[in-house]
């Protein structure tokens, strides 16, 4: 059978942590490329969204921006860092649209600080979103992709998925590990006709970062930066797997 070598017109995209920072960005530059031309016979390209964090506020207004771009888009309030809580977002989301033909995997929290610091229930708590949730999630909705032999799955890491910092030993180490599962899953991927990328920026201006002085500020990328490189890479023929995206300030990591 021969692919076809174009997205769907209408994918039904999942965003995990959509509520702020880069996952909202992503959610809308989707928004912005809505209508854009998809083919030479003209095509457009109307995504769906299904958009997930753990905050109503924040999802209700990334909901009312999609609204006003004329993107259908539907929200689940929940915390991934369980399973019962992935499954009721899988459910969810297939109720709602049908289908998954993109999961962009957004969500994630860090504790930050000397080593020697860090405690069980710093660990507990990264783990079990960054890793146990994102983990499961995608197991579920890649099953879908499968059956489909069609796909995309996002997984935005850090450059910190590669590159040690020193007040970073857990973030580091749940990056890392984002990094070793991604690369698993292309193997599966590769033979599915599922394209998998991993997203790695350094440092953005969001609320991960909590209070940050102005000269830091100034040097941070913005989260559409991210956003822009992520749907180029969704947008490119399915032939074309973008399998990796490293984005950093031009002043390079802020710890250099
Ligand atoms: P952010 O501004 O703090 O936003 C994170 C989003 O994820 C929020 O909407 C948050 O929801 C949601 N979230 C966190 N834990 C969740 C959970 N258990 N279940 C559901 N939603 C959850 O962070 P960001 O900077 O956009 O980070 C997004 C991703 O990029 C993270 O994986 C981060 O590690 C990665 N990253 C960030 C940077 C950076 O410099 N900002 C650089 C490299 C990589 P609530 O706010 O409602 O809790």
């Amino acid at each position: 059978m021969k692919r076809t070598e174009t997205i769907p017109a209408s994918p039904v995209i999942l965003i995990t942590g959509a509520g702020k920072g880069i996952g909202k960005a992503i959610a809308q530059e989707f928004c912005i490329r809505n209508s854009t031309k998809l083919t030479q016979s003209g095509q457009e390209f109307r995504p769906k969204l299904f958009l997930n964090s753990r905050t109503k506020s924040d999802l209700d207004a990334v909901h009312k921006l999609c609204g006003d771009a004329g993107v259908p888009c539907e929200i689940a309030v929940a915390d991934l860092s369980t399973t019962a809580a992935v499954n009721a977002v899988f459910d969810a989301c297939l109720k709602t649209f049908g289908t998954i033909d993109c999961l962009v995997n957004s969500a994630g929290v860090g504790r930050w600080g000397d080593f020697s610091s860090l405690t069980e229930s710093d660990f507990d708590y990264v783990m079990a979103t960054n890793l146990k949730g994102l983990f499961f999630l995608t197991q579920k909705i890649y099953a879908v992709m499968e059956k489909k032999k069609a796909g995309h799955v996002f997984f935005v890491t850090s450059v910190a998925a590669e590159k040690p910092f020193e007040q970073s030993a857990i973030y580091c180490m749940s990056k890392f590990a984002q990094k070793g599962f991604l690369e698993v899953l292309r193997l599966y991927g590769r033979k599915n006709g599922i394209r998998i990328t991993n997203v790695m920026p350094g440092a953005v201006e969001t609320p991960i970062w909590g209070p940050v002085n102005e000269e830091t500020r100034a040097r941070m990328m913005q989260p559409e930066d991210v956003a822009v490189a992520i749907l180029d890479a969704y947008l490119q023929p399915t032939r074309t797997s973008v399998e990796e995206i490293v984005l950093r300030p031009v002043s390079g990591d802020l710890q250099d």
